[in-house]
């Protein structure tokens, strides 16, 4: 029978460190704000998807299945302003969605790449809200024909004096309540100030779509709603997002979702805290931001990266810095050392010492009951390293067996399972090889006979012989 760890996370909505127990057993079913695809993603963005990563991997290593569904938004006010600026005034409606689909596709490609880069694994479902603007009207006609949202002048808002638990996951006072934050240029009409659009009207050189209003465009809280209803049910177990979306984003969701299901939508909702820069969040329109592609021009490796983000707590602030990056692969480093002597052919036949099997099994209780704890990842690489420290004083008195040494390598597989950082050397090596031989048939099916000759001494520098195969696969062995 598989084994499943308990996992227990802060939900914002009860403020409270909670467990986890799916609404389907054994399945988690996740789903996550993501990127507005009209730029690169600054690194502050990619500590909020690294936090999810971390939660999906620690899930999956926990023995629960995932189903993760994470958003793409392309279509959006920043989008159009940036996409729609070379067109003429007379530019078709098709011609404006190309536009914008040439900057989306664009920019989606690179953020992929960006996710790629530092081992986050693709979600289970990726969808753009272009691609469903139906379920997104459906769910705006329910609304309003609960009594929950009304039209002006071709804009569809929320009406939240019909939804009495508005406030609940920002914890408002409902008579208190700000109305500046949320309220976007173009809702004059509304009945009142805190109601916020679910379907835009149409304006001069924007991009739109038909719907019962007249033509105009969904509103950004509504595509989370309908897409993730759609995609993951009724009942989901996680949302997360960065802490700047609980108000008005995450609670804007709740208020859309549940007002039309008449039950709750999300068990656990999850937040990660901001990236800052000397005191302020890293942001676009501070201009305080790097790229990953920033890091790796400056020389680091984006798996560094990775590790310098998840070493900190996902709830506490970071401040970046180029210091504490390099504080990361500092430890990074020691790990893998550690690693690469545990992987060493052991000389001679040693007793069984009897001494590293009870220290392997604190670590792993300790790290297991760090990560079920909120994700405490400061914990959980501690227990690491005093398996380090304890092991490696062991093994300079009494070479630890190749059966003691295997037991810790299964320990390092698990927690790489969920860091990714510290990989088995030759597996990653392997993967090397494949992708030089992919390269090389590539070249040859071009017939670019002279990068396949390069690829093909490459390897054979690295002790790797080719095999050319009669199916005309190609196989290799280690010279
Ligand atoms: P966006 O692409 O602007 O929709 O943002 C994507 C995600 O990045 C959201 O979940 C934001 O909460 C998150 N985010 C934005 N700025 C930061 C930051 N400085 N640190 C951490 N997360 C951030
Ligand atoms: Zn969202």
């Amino acid at each position: 029978m598989r084994i499943i760890r308990p996992i227990s996370l802060f939900n914002t909505l009860s403020r409270k460190i909670e467990p986890i127990i799916p609404v389907t057993p054994g399945e988690v079913k996740i789903y996550s704000c993501g990127p507005t695809v009209y730029n690169f993603a600054h690194i502050g963005n990619l500590r909020t998807f690294l936090f999810q990563d971390l939660l999906k991997r620690t899930l999956l290593a926990a023995g629960y299945q995932v189903r993760h569904c994470m958003n793409v938004t392309d279509v959006e006010d920043k989008i159009i302003r940036d996409s729609q600026g070379e067109l003429p005034e007379d530019a078709t409606n098709e011609a404006r969605h190309e536009a914008m689909k040439a900057l989306t596709d664009k920019y989606t490609v690179f953020f992929l790449e960006d996710l790629d880069a530092m081992r986050i694994l693709p979600p289970s479902v990726m969808p753009k809200a272009t691609d469903h603007i139906g379920p997104m009207k459906d769910l705006i006609q329910s609304l309003m024909d609960k009594g929950l949202a009304y039209e002006r002048e071709g804009s569809v808002y929320y009406r939240i004096a019909g939804f009495p638990a508005y406030g609940c996951l920002a914890h408002l006072d409902r008579e208190g309540m700000q109305s500046g934050a949320s309220v976007d240029m173009d809702e004059y009409e509304k009945d009142q100030a805190q109601d916020f659009v679910l379907w835009k009207a149409a304006k001069p050189f924007e991009p739109t779509w038909d719907s019962p209003w007249g033509p105009g465009r969904p509103g950004w809280h509504i595509e989370c709603s309908a897409m993730g209803m759609e995609i993951l049910g009724d009942r989901v177990d996680i949302h997360t997002g960065g802490v700047d979306l609980v108000f008005p984003h995450h609670e804007n969701e709740i208020a859309q979702s549940e007002g039309a299901l008449g039950h709750p939508w999300v068990s656990t909702w999850v937040h990660g805290e901001f990236l800052m820069v000397e005191g302020e969040k890293m942001s676009k329109s501070l201009g305080n931001f790097f790229t990953l592609r920033d890091l790796v021009e400056k020389g680091f490796d984006p798996v560094t990266f990775r590790y310098a983000i998840q070493s900190n707590h996902y709830r506490k602030l970071i401040n970046f810095s180029f210091e504490g990056l390099k504080a990361a692969d500092h430890s990074l480093k020691r790990i893998r050392a550690f690693r690469r002597r545990m992987e060493e052919v052991v000389p001679g036949t040693w007793e069984e010492t009897g001494e590293s099997a009870p220290r392997l099994e604190k670590a792993r209780t300790d790290f297991w009951a760090a990560m079920g704890d909120d994700l405490n990842t400061p914990e959980a690489l501690a227990a690491i390293f005093t398996l380090i420290s304890d092991l490696n004083a062991l093994d300079d008195r009494v070479a630890l067996t190749r059966k003691e040494r295997d037991a810790v390598l299964e320990f390092l597989d698990e927690t790489d399972s969920i860091f990714s950082a510290w990989p088995h050397e030759a597996a990653s090596l392997d993967a090397e090889i494949e992708a030089l031989i992919a390269a090389r048939k590539e070249a040859r099916d071009t017939k670019n006979w002279a990068e396949s000759d390069r690829l093909r001494d490459q390897l054979k520098s690295m002790g790797i012989i080719l095999e050319d195969r009669k199916d005309g696969s190609v196989g290799w062995r280690k010279a």
